[in-house]
């Protein structure tokens, strides 16, 4: 046996011992059947140490000799001097030095690969998400919130506040529409121009508006629905005695459907 090929065996034996639990079985089994193809355990050392590492899996006593200089083991296979002095020699650095650099070159390449890759496929989604939005606005256009076209009218009781909202939203359209509750409401709100939203005023105000703004008042709160073969919209509706009209629901344009808007 030539020095190279048992420097090799007892490096790998090193490796093996470093790296592996030999109270496992299954490792241990591992080990063997790939000495059994590849047959570089052959040295008296390799022999005794596929010997040795069966044993300890199988749970049977050992001498806890080291199978490469017969001095005492800690983990009964290597001792700890054997595994120093391999493991640093020389050889043991040259190899590892050897086994190093073609993977970090393959590793180098491979990571260009995917960097190129990963580029490419940034580019499509950035690409694609450009033309998703410039077609957006064809599909889903923003249009100004949904307003009444007729003018104020006080009310005092529900009927005529269910009168006039009948006038927006008649039954011949299909619209349903039925009193919910007396309640009260910001007076700000029914003063806001038609087509504002409530609240994204009301994010806006200053602590002098604020103070006007939030003041309440009764109003009369409806329901209205429009039940269609293929839709059906609901929303809510409040009318104060002036005969101004807040919608909150599908009846804007929905932007914003849980927000009243100013309708009248
Ligand atoms: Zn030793």
């Amino acid at each position: 046996m030539s020095d190279d090929k048992l420097r090799q065996e007892l490096l790998y034996m090193v490796r093996l011992t470093t790296k592996y639990d030999f109270t496992r079985m299954e490792v241990v089994e591992g080990i063997l059947r790939l000495e059994n193809e590849r047959r570089i355990l052959d040295s008296v050392f390799g022999k005794r140490f596929k010997a040795r590492i069966f044993d300890i899996a199988a749970g049977v006593a050992t001498d806890e000799n080291c199978v490469i200089c017969g001095q005492h083991a800690q983990n009964q296979v290597i001792c700890q001097h054997c595994l120093d002095t391999i493991g640093g020699s020389n050889y043991a650095q040259s190899k590892i030095k050897v086994e190093e650099k073609p993977a970090k070159v393959n590793l180098r390449f491979i990571g260009k690969t995917c960097l190129v890759v990963l580029l490419s496929v940034i580019l499509c989604i950035q690409i694609w998400i450009l033309s998703l939005a410039q077609s957006i606005p064809d599909r889903n256009p923003s249009v100004a919130a949904t307003v009444s076209s007729f003018d104020l009218t006080p009310v005092s009781n529900e009927e005529e506040a269910l009168a006039q909202l009948q006038l927006d939203f008649p039954a011949e359209d299909g619209y349903e529409i039925s009193f919910g509750r007396m309640d009260s409401d910001y007076v700000g709100r029914f003063l806001l121009e038609k087509g504002d939203c409530c609240l994204d005023i009301e994010e806006k105000l200053t602590d002098d508006e604020r103070y006007d703004y939030f003041f309440k008042e009764d109003v009369y709160v409806f329901y209205i629905s429009q039940i269609q073969q293929y839709s059906a919209r609901i929303g809510v509706a409040e009318v104060n005695s002036a005969g101004a009209i807040l919608i909150m629901g599908k009846f804007n344009d929905g932007r914003r459907t849980d927000s009243f808007y100013k309708y009248r």
